[in-house]
């Protein structure tokens, strides 16, 4: 094997290369690029990486910390998996036991989401936070109805941008973060490409709000891939012309493993595999609407909207710094920096440190949203909506806060932190923590 490997590689343009499944062998042909010179388009205090909920919390932070910021989204809205894969449960700002543990952006953000509801309309998912969470409410109905609301993905993205764009930070959409420029143990400049080609964008400091930890892929920091995404696609259609969602999904499992769930199973960071696992999803949610057809005999059932992004749960992640898992509910961090509870049942609250967010490599790249550094069931609590924006205020509130004194997030003091999150109504107390409870399991995320 090693002798016939030997032998190709002496053809200088014809490599051979093993997948590393076991499967196939396959030709690659390199292709040498030449060197270019790049313009510098744009230069910013801080450049948000990706606009799903945590690169709009984390620009929306940013700003209003007085930085100039640019938001890069490789599709033409915001929101991300919210808007543009439908997935429109604003899952639980509270620990089920009646206490707020996430406010902030988080809260502004669910609200946001409902503002524009005329009406509850459950079959299509749409339900306003419930009037107990609301001033004058009881501590029994809050203990009874969690913090959460559903929302029309529509409203939402145009909300976003109105808002976003309201507040001064400039939007890139259509813009692909492909590669990155550093010097020593900062990074410069984010190369990127749209219609008008390939060009770079300078800022002090970079948050990577991916999804995927593209930024921290590409700035060479330490990630953890997983494997055990499965077909999913939550979809809108019309029964009789009355809208309707259907939570279509494999199931998953939740500590994100193989474990339990139904394949096949796909990684997202894999070009190959995001191709094939959007094909198959598409094709497990018209089988969906086949059955919904036989089942409502008589009725007529018509698609309406699908998500037109890849809708993998987790992919790719930061997993230097601090690792948060599942055991560590209840445990206060020095360095916390926002708390987020745990949707899957009542009780348990984790809370999130700093640590979790900084990169360790390059000194001036936060992290957000579902790539942090969390495992297992924690990685599964903290990529939900209410962990994304809570990681997406911290996240750009810090690279405001060094972006003026040479931005080496790594020296940030996280009392400084935490005392101009506490500033902008984030929640960060030890006595929010609780202890774990009864389970209260609705199992759709
Ligand atoms: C089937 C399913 C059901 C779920 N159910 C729920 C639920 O009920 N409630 C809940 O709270 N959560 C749920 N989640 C989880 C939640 O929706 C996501 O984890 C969350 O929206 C992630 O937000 P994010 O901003 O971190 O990432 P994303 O929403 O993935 O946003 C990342 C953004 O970055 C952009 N981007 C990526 N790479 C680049 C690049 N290189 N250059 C430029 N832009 C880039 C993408 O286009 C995207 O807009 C569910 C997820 C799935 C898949």
């Amino acid at each position: 094997m090693a002798f016939l490997t030997a032998l190709l590689l002496v053809q200088s343009s014809l490599l051979i290369c093993y997948d590393g499944g076991f499967e196939r062998w396959c030709l690659l042909k390199l292709l040498h690029e030449a060197a270019r010179e790049l313009s510098v388009t744009g230069s910013y205090d801080v450049l948000v990486a990706g606009g799903g909920v945590a690169g709009v919390a984390a620009a929306l932070a940013a700003r209003r910390c007085g930085a100039t910021v640019c938001l890069v989204e490789k599709n033409c809205a915001l929101g991300g998996l919210a808007t543009l894969g439908n997935v429109t449960i604003w899952l639980p700002l509270c620990d089920g036991r009646g206490n707020q543990v996430s406010g902030g952006v988080a809260e502004e953000l669910m609200r946001l989401a409902v503002r524009d509801l005329a009406a509850d309309n459950r079959e299509a998912g749409f339900y306003g936070i419930p009037a107990c969470w609301e001033s004058g409410g009881s501590e029994e109905e809050r203990r009874r109805q969690r913090f959460s609301a559903g929302f029309n993905p529509v409203s939402y993205l145009m909300a976003l941008e109105e808002l976003v764009s309201g507040e001064g930070v400039e939007i890139r959409y259509d813009t692909r973060l492909c590669s990155l420029a550093r010097r020593g143990e900062t990074i410069t400049h984010a190369i990127i490409e749209d219609k008008g080609g390939r060009s770079a964008l300078a800022a002090a400091v970079f948050v990577d709000a991916t999804g995927d930890a593209d930024l921290c892929h590409l700035a060479g920091e330490a990630t953890e891939v997983l494997d055990s995404n499965v077909l999913c696609g939550w979809f809108y259609y019309m029964v009789n012309g009355v809208l309707r969602l259907r939570h279509c999904s494999n199931k998953y499992s939740p500590s994100l493993t193989r474990e339990g769930a139904e394949g096949p199973f796909f990684r997202g960071d894999d070009p190959v595999a995001v191709s094939t696992m959007v094909q198959e999803s598409r094709k497990l949610m018209a089988g969906t609407l086949e059955k919904l057809r036989v089942e409502l005999a008589g009725a007529e059932v018509e698609i309406f909207t699908i998500p037109v992004i890849p809708c993998f749960r987790a992919t790719r992640r930061y997993a230097g710094g601090y690792t948060i898992v599942e055991e560590e509910a209840h445990k206060w961090h020095h360095d916390t920096c926002g708390m987020v509870s745990d949707w899957r049942k009542a009780g348990p609250v984790w809370a999130v440190p700093w640590r979790s967010l900084c990169a360790s490599g390059a000194g001036n790249l936060a992290v957000a949203g579902r790539c942090v550094a969390a495992a297992g069931g924690a990685w599964d609590v903290l990529r939900a909506l209410p962990g994304c924006a809570v990681t997406g205020e911290a996240a750009g509130t810090a690279a405001a806060l060094v972006a003026a004194g040479g931005g080496d997030l790594r020296k940030l003091d996280a009392g400084v932190l935490q005392a101009r999150l506490r500033a902008r109504g984030v929640i960060l107390g030890r006595e929010k923590l609780g202890r774990s409870g009864l389970s209260n399991n609705d199992g759709i995320a």
